[in-house]
């Protein structure tokens, strides 16, 4: 702080907020007017002191927003960005809250420390309206917020020492508050970002702030920019190439999209801290938003919407699946044998591909179509705007469990995949916080468990399939919430709450191109996996099956072998069998695994007889596999989906339900249905996966990640147990 220089401060905020009373009783006769260079608008400076300093004070036009729509825009947001400024007071009309919010989100974007002032507020009482200050501060990253009452004086007292404290001593940089563009925006801003970083020549600006402006293209910037940088052309070039990629995605230009998320923001921040006790002139959204966001009502429409969900992908995927299966087993089968055939390759050989790498990678794959749906909804869920609106539901949930909000974000990440959840956890702030959610992330049941759930559902419990699958994922919800509650007692103190910042986006139609591309980001990690873990572990569990060499029955293989030293653990379980035993095991790799280890172990292997009726089919067999099966499952899965509409009953021969794959049967002789479900909680709740334990070790170390792999193990067993004995009891 050096001694002649005073500090200068600003005023901003929307017009008739109360700034100009604010500027006159803070500064008094200390005043000068003038106007602002080159412009017709008047400009007002003046100076006061506080606690020995001198600050002078300058009254900015009254703005929405800091975009530069408007000369007063313009003004107000160069001066704030190159002016100089020390500290921006932004002043709002607190009974008009979450229009002021938009232009106070602006400003913080830009960093430059801020002070909150909630004017007019003698007229809340009046109006029946309640704010939250404490929860207000939090969310906007923990600036000063006082209220004053501008017209009578009250307050500006306080607001003097807090403008000196704040000036004194500006927030940390890593307390800044940042609008949450959403992961594509923020894929955009992340690569400008990096780039503005490297640049020298831009050093000085905020380079989020930089970057958020170039993506929202706004002409006076870009012009800076480009004439700073001259002949470099590599800001610009990826500035060009980021809009091109958000305007094919979302149908719209950036700037409208970003200022919608920006809305979004300020929409969630005030529904959390600002309450009036008459709502009158709400808009669609906000009477969606009193349904869906409700305190209580939220809740069960949370669960009600993702029962829908697993009924839809379980009916709709079904017949699919069959499909698929048919598929494997037939023309793809077959093609192999022609070519290995023509190759005149040995008897071993022709086992290895089918009975090892065809069942194990076919096995995983035909749930391509079930998981297209899956995704298919959760990117709609998201995209539509209602997982913000889930999120902010849960998270009175999740605090009354002491759990951190934000937690939630991690935790829904973890039902598409437990790797990425984990290192979602990096955005909260302490490691309890991130420790404990990354404990819980394992239960979250990620999709490659739902093709065990799928061919368990539908051979054992085919009329309840959906419920059961839901009843799991519950399972699984249920066991983070009582292991949070146990560790928070045991492990930790129990933590105090903090609020979270939730974005509330508009709700929108998703475009088909995101929505797509939503779907295609996981289904093609899904495909992909299936084509190199799962080929790779289907090829080794192949051999484990077949050795040592001149093996007559697999019982008797390296692998029967190891798993029946396993499954003596599993026996009080009711699936004490090897086979089950090595699904299990070989599951570590990945939970889809299991699924493809079972296809090999269970359904046996081809023999000659088999192949040569295959290769007596022509390809005329083929297409009508392929093309007729896929019409018949198009139009089984139609009336399924009629038919969950309540009332409508469809006309169905007793044959025309969904045939068993082999698998299935195999598996109706080797489980009880009470084993079955004993086995589904055991897939459920034992370790994820070898990438979900490494991530976990990666954050935490190796203690930790043996903690998590012996705590799931014990929950597992436990509750498969008891899962066992209440379903032999009940029966
Ligand atoms: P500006 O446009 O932001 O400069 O706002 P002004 O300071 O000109 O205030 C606009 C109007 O609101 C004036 O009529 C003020 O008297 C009135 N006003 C300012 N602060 C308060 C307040 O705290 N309570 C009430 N009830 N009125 C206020
Ligand atoms: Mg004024």
């Amino acid at each position: 702080m050096s001694k002649g220089k005073s500090h200068v401060v600003a005023l901003a905020g929307n017009p008739n907020a109360g700034k100009s009373s604010i500027f006159n009783a803070l500064t008094g006769s200390r005043q000068h007017v003038g106007n602002w260079p080159g412009k017709t608008v008047e400009r007002k400076e003046g100076e006061f002191a506080c606690c020995g300093m001198d600050i002078r004070l300058v009254d900015l036009p009254g703005t929405y927003s800091l975009a530069a729509y408007s000369p007063e825009e313009v003004i107000a947001r160069d001066f704030i960005v190159n002016g100089g400024v020390d500290a921006v007071v932004n002043v709002t009309d607190a009974t008009n809250l979450e229009r002021n919010l938009y232009l106070t989100v602006q400003v913080l974007e830009t960093g430059v420390p801020t002070v909150l002032v909630l004017n007019m507020a003698d007229a809340l009482a009046k109006e029946g309206i309640r704010i939250d200050d404490d929860a207000l501060s939090q969310l906007l990253g923990n600036i000063p917020v006082l209220r004053t009452v501008a017209s009578k004086g009250v307050g500006l007292e306080e607001l003097k020492k807090t403008i000196y404290r704040q000036l004194v001593e500006p927030a940390p940089a890593e307390h800044h508050f940042s609008v949450d563009y959403g992961r594509d925006v923020e894929r955009e801003i992340a690569s400008l970002e990096e780039i503005v970083r490297q640049n020298p020549e831009l050093a000085g600006s905020n380079p989020r702030w930089l970057a958020i402006k170039l993506l929202e293209g706004e002409a006076d910037i870009v012009r800076r920019v480009a004439s700073k940088l001259g002949e470099n052309g590599a800001l610009m070039a990826q500035v060009q190439k980021s809009q091109g990629r958000l305007r094919s995605l979302f149908h719209d230009d950036p700037d409208i999209i970003m200022a919608d998320r920006r809305y979004g923001c300020v929409h969630g921040i005030a529904l959390q801290v600002w309450r009036r006790r008459s709502h009158n002139r709400l808009t669609f959204s906000d009477q969606l938003d009193r349904v869906v966001a409700h305190r209580l009502l939220g809740l069960p429409i949370f669960f009600i919407a993702l029962y829908i969900l697993f009924e839809l992908v379980v009916n709709v995927s079904a017949p699919y699946l069959d499909w698929m299966s048919s598929l494997f087993a037939g023309p793809f089968t077959r093609w192999i044998l022609l070519v290995l055939n023509a190759l005149h390759a040995p008897a071993w050989m022709t086992s290895l591909m089918i009975d090892g790498v065809l069942a194990g990678v076919g096995g995983v794959l035909s749930f391509v179509p079930g998981l297209a749906v899956l995704y298919f909804f959760l990117a709609l869920l998201e995209d539509s705007g209602y997982m913000a609106r889930a999120a902010f539901v849960m998270d009175k949930f999740m605090s009354f469990l002491g759990l951190h909000g934000k937690s939630f974000i991690p935790m829904i990440l973890g039902f598409g995949c437990n790797v990425p959840a984990v290192y979602a956890t990096r955005t909260l702030e302490n490691r309890r916080d991130r420790l404990l959610t990354a404990l819980l992330i394992p239960f979250m049941s990620c999709s490659a468990r739902l093709p065990v759930y799928v061919i368990f559902a539908l051979a054992f419990f085919a009329a309840q399939a959906g419920t059961v699958i839901w009843g799991l994922y519950a399972l699984g919800v249920l066991m983070a919430v009582v292991t949070s509650f146990l560790f928070n007692r045991l492990l930790f103190n129990k933590v105090e709450k903090s609020a979270f910042l939730l974005e509330l986006p508009p709700y929108r139609l998703p475009t088909a191109r995101s929505l797509w591309l939503h779907t295609w980001e996981h289904l093609g990690e899904f495909i992909r996996r299936a084509g190199t873990v799962i080929a790779l572990v289907s090829v080794i569990l192949w051999f484990m099956l077949n050795l040592p060499l001149g093996v007559q029955n697999t019982r008797d293989s390296w692998f029967g072998e190891a798993s029946a030293g396993i499954a003596v653990v599993l026996k009080p379980l009711g699936f004490g069998d090897w086979q089950a035993a090595g699904a299990l095991t070989s599951g570590f790799i990945a939970k889809e695994v299991v699924v493809s280890t079972m296809s090999q172990v269970y359904a046996g292997e081809g023999n000659d007889h088999q192949y040569a009726e295959l290769l007596k089919q022509g390809w005329r067999d083929d297409l009508d596999t392929i093309v007729i099966g896929f019409g018949r499952a198009t139009i089984e899965s139609g009336k399924r989906l009629l038919e969950l509409v309540p009332g409508v009953h469809l006309e169905r021969n007793a044959n025309e339900n969904a045939t068993d794959t082999p698998l299935q049967i195999a598996l109706q002789g080797a489980f009880t249905p009470a084993a079955a479900l004993a086995f589904l909680v055991f897939v459920l709740l034992y370790v994820p996966c070898v990438a979900t334990l490494s991530a976990i070790r990666q954050e935490f170390g190796s203690r930790w990640m043996l903690f998590s792999t012996g705590y799931q193990m014990t929950v597992a067993w436990i509750m498969a147990f008891i899962t066992y004995h209440v379903a032999v009891f009940w029966h």
